[in-house]
């Protein structure tokens, strides 16, 4: 296949990278970058895409997306592919979905969950909205940038479960350094805690694959002075994503808003900016009880 790539940034590269090692041809396009190894890079977005059978984007929001997608759709071949990996909002996902349409193109939102390991090791998950047609079309290509795509449904909620995981993981996150943080005040033992929990009803995947207090558990950035891994910001964008879905219709979503709120405050008021979001744990050590 001929496929245009374009945002080749922490994620995309590795992503297009797995793709020429599968056979492929790739044309990249990025608004920061002339050159990737491997990949035939190009000077717009629409020469990125006017010979390709599908393109895929991975780009930083909905806006970007959105105008990304104004100046491709018009000149992508009909009956085309557009992937779009991106983390966006609901909404720019199903308004792109209804304008590919109007083109002749099939259109799917395909976020990931995996980070940037899982992107250059191809063991990305896909979470997919879309036509039957368009995943059916779309999955050699999960398969080879993933070791899991799920077809969700109808467009849009491949975003609905991207928002809906990382709310979850987000709260998560949050209610197990709370617990290291109350654990530490009664005298009970880091690895103790881990190994009570990791076991019992508390357990979650922040305790168990990702647990925030360091050198406990398997390996994870609270073991590498909390370098991210996933980044708080990326969390506090997806928490936002979540809480603007929320509000859109009506959902309540009580401690997805507070997570919002910590996230916020750790991202843009503490130190957090640059730093994994497991490190919510020694953010949390720093507040008061009344914060
Ligand atoms: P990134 O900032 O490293 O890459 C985005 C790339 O898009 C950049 O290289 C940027 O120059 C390019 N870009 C911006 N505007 C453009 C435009 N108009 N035209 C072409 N290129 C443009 O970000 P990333 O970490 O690769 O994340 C990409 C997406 O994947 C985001 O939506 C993010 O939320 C999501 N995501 C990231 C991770 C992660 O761990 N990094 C995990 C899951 C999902």
């Amino acid at each position: 296949m001929i496929i245009g790539f374009i945002g080749l940034g922490n994620m995309g590269a590795p992503m297009a990278t797995n793709l020429v090692k599968a056979g492929h041809k790739v044309i990249g396009f990025d608004v920061a970058l002339n050159t990737v190894p491997n990949i035939t890079m190009v000077k717009t977005a629409a020469m990125a895409v006017q010979n390709a059978d599908a393109i895929i984007t991975m780009l930083p929001n909905g806006t970007v997306l959105r105008s990304v997608a104004d100046q491709i759709l018009p000149v992508m071949k009909r009956g085309a592919l557009f992937i779009d990996c991106s983390t966006v909002d609901f909404e720019s996902a199903r308004e792109i979905a209804d304008q590919a349409n109007n083109f002749g193109i099939m259109f799917v939102d395909a976020p990931v969950s995996g980070g940037i390991n899982g992107a250059a090791t191809g063991t990305l998950t896909f979470m997919v909205g879309g036509s039957d047609e368009s995943f059916k079309f779309a999955s050699p290509l999960f398969d080879i940038m993933g070791q899991k795509a799920v077809h969700c449904g109808a467009s849009g909620t491949g975003q609905a479960a991207k928002i809906c995981n990382n709310m979850i993981l987000g709260v998560t996150m949050i209610a197990t350094c709370e617990a290291f943080s109350l654990a530490d005040k009664l005298g009970l033992d880091r690895q103790k805690m881990f190994d009570v929990v990791s076991t019992s009803s508390g357990y979650s995947w922040s305790m168990n694959a990702y647990c925030p207090a360091p050198n406990i558990g398997p390996k994870s950035p609270a073991d590498n002075d909390y370098t991210p891994g996933f980044s708080a910001e990326l969390m506090l964008k997806d928490l936002r994503l979540s809480q603007q879905a929320a509000h859109a219709n009506n959902a309540p979503t009580p401690l997805g808003k507070m997570a919002t709120k910590l996230y916020e405050q750790f991202v843009e008021t503490a130190d957090g900016m640059g730093k994994d979001f497991s490190a919510m744990l020694p953010h949390l050590k720093k507040m008061g009880r009344d914060n």
